[in-house]
């Protein structure tokens, strides 16, 4: 039981699911989902609708804590690199298991090769600036 999470949504307890509805038989409440791990908002929420409740209810609060934007970002050839990949081996073939690894950027449209664990690693990039 230690292991589970609970559902991070404000109002998750106040969805009329069976799955919420614990307790012996005179004394059932709806309760707040409890799970090993959740799908939503990164792992925090049991459903975009909780997502979005909680948004809702401290959303500004967060953005004002994080630093709101107070002017546009603009996209440049310097972080403009997005990883992508298909399924050209590179030497003309095919092959469902062999994927190509590369980076993209947006602007220029030039690809530079990526090895899978780069792909896979969120903290790598080649990008500059935000
Ligand atoms: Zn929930």
């Amino acid at each position: 039981m230690s292991d589970l999470k609970l559902c991070q949504g404000t109002k998750c307890h106040t969805y009329h699911t069976q799955d919420r509805l614990k307790g012996s038989k005179d004394n059932k409440t709806y309760q707040t989902r409890r799970r090993s791990s959740f799908y939503y908002g990164n792992s925090n929420f049991c459903s975009v609708n909780c997502q979005n409740d909680w948004f809702y209810e401290y959303g500004n609060r967060a953005i004002d804590h994080f630093g709101r934007s107070t002017e546009p970002k603009h996209l440049t050839e310097q972080n403009a690199w997005v990883k992508d990949y298909n399924w050209d081996n590179g030497r003309g073939g095919y092959n469902d298991n062999e994927r190509n690894y590369f980076y993209v950027n947006g602007i220029t449209k030039e690809q530079r090769p990526l090895t899978e664990a780069q792909y896979n690693d969120r903290s790598y990039t080649i990008n500059t600036g935000e």
